[in-house]
């Protein structure tokens, strides 16, 4: 079975982490290896990037509407709400799967004072309509680079463009770690403010916990291992195709968390190969790029020109999302289900269509690094063969 991700350290990356997290040191060196990559003037690290974009928001002060993508990730709009912030959704465009500037202006009131470029699954947005919409309403623009740490777009890299922006190491970003993220920010006004709120921060999480839980998911995710693993858990719960996700309350007062040391160093490792991590995600991707379309019942979303993603994960669209993943599960590909949702829909906001159709029709497939070239081609392969049901 191909694993739908696999996380990218290694067991030594784990030892190496641990010896170096014995010091306070850990957290400086990775941020200024940030500031460094990014040349950027500010980075804070927090325990996930939702918390980094809650940071943000707290420090601009400026509550109101904050725009975004519908089709994103659940934990987003829940950070704004919990920054004391209101959500607002932008229906996508199904050519790209994100914004575009006519989807934004359409939910523009003069209430607003954010605007997200989201960069989904570390496929660049056209960020520079994002930009010019949020300069002629006077908004601050957030990039949500979460997925896209390395990703470029016109040469610059995804991270850089807006007021600010929000990157994240968690387990299946283009960096894994078991938790941690970082806010990224030229304004020293914006740094001030976020800096008392960074060390009122609750104390990060043990590093002997991270440890033995990234050995643990290192383990389940060998092949055979995790074949075992999905057969048991699909025995226990059937794997929906689209959801309408409860956004959780988290308590403000003790939403923030401070980043491990055992991260910081396990990110600090990482970023050492950070060219060939995206060098095996860009490989695999074009061979996905070239695979892919022969099949007319598999269609590839559209992506800005000059832009080079880092690609989390492929995604693809098909009309009836279950018989696919079934398929694929029978000849031993597993794929990711992200996101099987759309965030209106779990704010009560009726309507967003093209959100709704995409996560009814979104697949991911795999892209991290240990996939080979010839795993990449077996699966264009079978999704080659892939005929859609008559009924669909
Ligand atoms: C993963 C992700 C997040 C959240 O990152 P965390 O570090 O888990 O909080 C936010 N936005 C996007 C687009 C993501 O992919």
């Amino acid at each position: 079975m191909i694993p739908r991700y696999d996380p990218t350290f290694h067991f030594r990356d784990l030892t190496t982490a641990l010896r170096l997290s014995a010091d306070e040191g850990a957290n400086d060196a990775l941020c200024a290896r940030l500031r460094q990559l990014y040349g950027v003037k500010h980075v804070f690290l927090f325990n996930s990037a939702r918390m980094a974009l809650f940071a943000l928001l707290k420090a601009y002060g400026r509550p109101g509407g904050v725009l975004m993508p519908a089709y994103t990730c659940i934990v987003v709009p829940e950070a704004v709400q919990c920054a004391g912030y209101r959500p607002v959704f932008a229906d996508i465009d199904p050519c790209t799967l994100n914004v575009n500037a006519e989807n934004l202006e359409k939910q523009w009131t003069p209430d607003m004072t954010v605007v997200l470029a989201t960069h989904l699954m570390g496929i660049p947005c056209d960020v520079d309509s994002v930009m010019s919409f949020g300069r002629a309403h006077g908004l601050l623009v957030i990039e949500d680079a979460a997925p896209a740490v390395g990703a470029e777009i016109h040469g610059r890299l995804a991270g850089t463009i807006g007021d600010a922006s929000i990157i994240s190491f968690q387990a299946t970003k283009v960096i894994s770690s078991e938790d941690g993220g970082a806010l990224l920010t030229n304004s020293d006004e914006l740094a001030e403010r976020v800096r008392p709120l960074l060390s009122a921060g609750g104390s990060p999480s043990n590093r002997w916990v991270l440890f033995l839980k990234a050995i643990a998911r290192k383990l389940v995710l060998r092949p055979t291992v995790y074949a075992l693993a999905q057969r048991a858990y699909r025995l226990l719960r059937r794997e929906s195709m689209y959801d309408v996700v409860t956004p959780e309350v988290s308590d403000p007062a003790t939403f923030l968390k401070q980043c491990s040391p055992f991260t910081s160093a396990l990110v600090t490792v990482q970023l050492a190969r950070l060219e060939k991590n995206l060098e095996r995600r860009r490989c695999v991707a074009e061979i996905y790029e070239a695979g892919i379309p022969g099949n007319p019942a598999i269609r590839v979303p559209e992506r800005v020109k000059d832009s080079k993603p880092a690609w989390i994960q492929f995604p693809i669209l098909v009309k009836d999302k279950g018989h696919f993943y079934r398929y694929m599960q029978e000849h031993g590909i597993d794929m990711s289900w992200t996101y099987k949702y759309s965030c209106a829909d779990s704010f009560g906001q009726a309507g967003y269509p093209e959100s709704q159709a995409a996560a009814k029709a979104v697949l991911g497939l795999p892209t991290y690094p240990s996939l080979t070239d010839e795993q990449a081609r077996r699966i264009c392969a079978v999704a080659a063969r892939y005929v859609e049901p008559a009924s669909a």
